[in-house]
């Protein structure tokens, strides 16, 4: 069943931070994600992330790793949130510094704050001549904001996702952010998190992009996520490479499912494959029910 069991301190193990960039348009979110991408490579991997399945780990030369939500226009997020699932651990807000703390830039950091997810702030564009990084570190010092520069406790890395110049500054910050929140999770058990996108691909069906947050998802399970199911036939990470296996924090898309599920559904992997169905039709059963009912009104 989908009840959950508390899992005990022993069966817990650290798992890479899932973090989410946002902030205001033309800011370079874009940018600085493609940066990271480009720039990260899995130790040992040849070839870079070449499927964009809407989430992607990247691991440091240290060997730590993080996990990126890359959603187009962050609505995945703003979904995810709006349905209740909290999947992001840390937010990167980018700020341009040749420009100003904007509406979307507060928008970003009301969201991160009422989520209770630290920030980390990325103040970018510091390549142009008239970038002005200390102006927006007044102008959130003004907002009760206090970076570490200006004697506050909140990080943020000046930076140019142009140039790359202080991006693994900022990638450091974020993880020296991540150790405080001491996250873990149990690897040992049926797989459980949160689907980031899904679409319908004309060769290979439904194709959904899930993060498993707990447990480790393998081929072969079955899998409830919203009002769609199915066995899992297959699995790819980010750089399109089969995997069986995939853990804690990790975004892989899967083959199987009976339909597309939405942003921020939940999924659960289920040993009794008839529950799995009869859930799945339930649930498809009170959607048609409410949106007649929608209808009337
Ligand atoms: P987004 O809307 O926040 O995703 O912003 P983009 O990443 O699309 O960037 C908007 C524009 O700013 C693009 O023309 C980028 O080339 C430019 N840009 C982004 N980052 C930098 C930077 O660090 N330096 C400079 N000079 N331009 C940048």
């Amino acid at each position: 069943s989908i009840a959950e069991v508390e899992d005990s301190e022993d069966q817990l193990e650290p798992r890479a931070p899932i973090v989410t960039v946002m902030g205001h348009v033309d800011h370079g979110k874009t940018s600085l994600l493609d940066y990271i991408r480009e720039e990260n490579v899995i130790a040992g991997e040849s070839g870079g992330i070449t499927q964009h399945i809407g989430a992607y780990g990247v691991q440091l030369k240290d060997g730590q790793k993080i996990t990126f939500l890359d959603t187009p226009g962050h609505e995945a997020f703003t979904a995810m949130r709006a349905r209740g699932a909290q999947v992001t651990d840390l937010a990167i807000i980018v700020i341009a510094a040749d420009d100003d703390v904007m509406p979307q830039t507060k928008e970003a950091i009301s969201h991160a704050q009422a989520a209770g997810v630290p920030i980390v702030f990325a103040i970018n564009k510091v390549d142009r001549e008239v970038a002005n990084p200390e102006k927006i570190k007044e102008s959130l010092a003004n907002m009760n904001l206090l970076v570490e520069d200006w004697g506050g406790k909140i990080q943020s890395q000046d930076l140019s996702a142009k140039t790359g110049q202080g991006v693994p500054e900022l990638l450091e910050k974020v993880l020296l952010e991540a150790e405080l929140l001491d996250l873990k999770a149990n690897p040992d058990k049926p797989a459980t998190g949160t689907v980031v996108e899904a679409f319908l691909d004309k060769g290979r069906g439904y194709v959904s992009t899930i993060l498993v947050q707990a447990g480790t998802l393998k081929v072969g399970d079955y899998v409830l996520a919203g009002r769609t199911h199915g066995k899992v036939k297959a699995m790819q990470d980010e750089r399109g490479h089969d995997v069986e296996a995939a853990g804690p924090a990790t975004p892989v898309s899967i083959l199987g499912l009976d339909g597309a599920p939405q942003a921020g559904d939940k999924f659960h992997v289920f040993e009794d494959e008839r529950e799995a169905k009869s859930i799945a039709a339930r649930r498809t059963q009170l959607q048609r029910e409410q949106s007649v009912r929608t209808q009337k009104t």
